[in-house]
């Protein structure tokens, strides 16, 4: 089976986001990028099923500047074997990100595709299930397990009333939760070696994609302050405050 996993340049998840000074996004200039989260869970997985002996090849996907090298030298540590960077400089949205990866499964025809359920830079949480429509693919959104068993995936998924199980045929689209695995660290070794994995680049035009944009920003801005909180003595002064303060009750 080839599984086809898409990594996407964010801002590190320990780094605090903040806006551009002329609010037209989020300021990017010297702050350190790492892979998207949950996409790091999907390369595990799929290093995993490899491991399993149920996938044979895996290739990773990054779409964006020249640096999403650097992320899929991160999975090619990882495990993976192959990498595509679709470079681009121009701002991508989940629609234009769901078209390249469309194209790009159309090329390479893998079975599987694991990809995370939402990126931390927009949350649009949108591209996955957009691509498995373009596709007609069956899709298990936000797995925290998954069971490959011949022609169909078992994707175990958490729902608001507790675990869900579906069972998938293949090809199909999954899309990672945080509970599915934890990442393994790269070692360096493997670092080394990933330098001399093969990383073919192609261009949206190539591809013959149009990602021009169909949304506009209009704002990004800091989340209003917090009050600081305050201290009461006793019940009584909350039950005052909640009536005649905050007027809740
Ligand atoms: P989103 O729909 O933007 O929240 O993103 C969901 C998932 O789509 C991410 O976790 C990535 O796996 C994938 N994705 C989105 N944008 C890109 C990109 N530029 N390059 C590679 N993968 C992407």
């Amino acid at each position: 089976m080839k599984i086809l996993v898409c990594v996407k340049r964010v801002v590190d998840y320990n780094v605090k986001a903040r806006p551009k000074a002329d609010g037209s996004g989020v300021e990017t200039a010297n702050v350190k990028m790492s892979m998207n989260p949950f996409d790091e869970i999907a390369v595990e997985e799929s290093v995993r099923l490899k491991e399993a002996g149920t996938a044979d090849e895996i290739v990773a996907v990054s779409m964006g500047v020249a640096q999403c090298q650097e992320t899929l030298r991160t999975a090619l540590a990882m495990g993976v074997d192959r990498g595509i960077l679709i470079e681009t400089d121009a701002e991508l949205q989940p629609l234009a990100v769901a078209k390249l990866i469309k194209a790009v499964i159309e090329k390479e025809k893998p079975q599987l595709v694991l990809l995370g359920k939402q990126a931390i830079d927009d949350d649009a949480n949108q591209t996955g299930q957009m691509f498995a429509a373009f596709l007609g693919w069956s899709q298990g959104t936000f797995a925290s397990k998954l069971t490959v068993a011949g022609e169909s995936v078992e994707v175990a998924r958490e729902v608001d009333a507790g675990t869900e199980i579906l069972s998938l045929q293949l090809p199909a689209v999954i899309t990672t939760d945080l509970r599915l695995n934890e990442p393994r660290y790269v070692k360096l070794p493997n670092i080394m070696k990933a330098k001399k994995k093969p990383l073919d680049k192609l261009t949206p035009e190539e591809l013959g994609v149009d990602v021009s944009p169909r949304l506009t920003v209009l704002k990004v801005t800091e989340p209003a302050q917090r009050e600081a909180g305050i201290k009461v003595a006793n019940a009584a002064e909350l039950v005052g405050k909640l009536k005649n303060e905050a007027q809740v009750i």
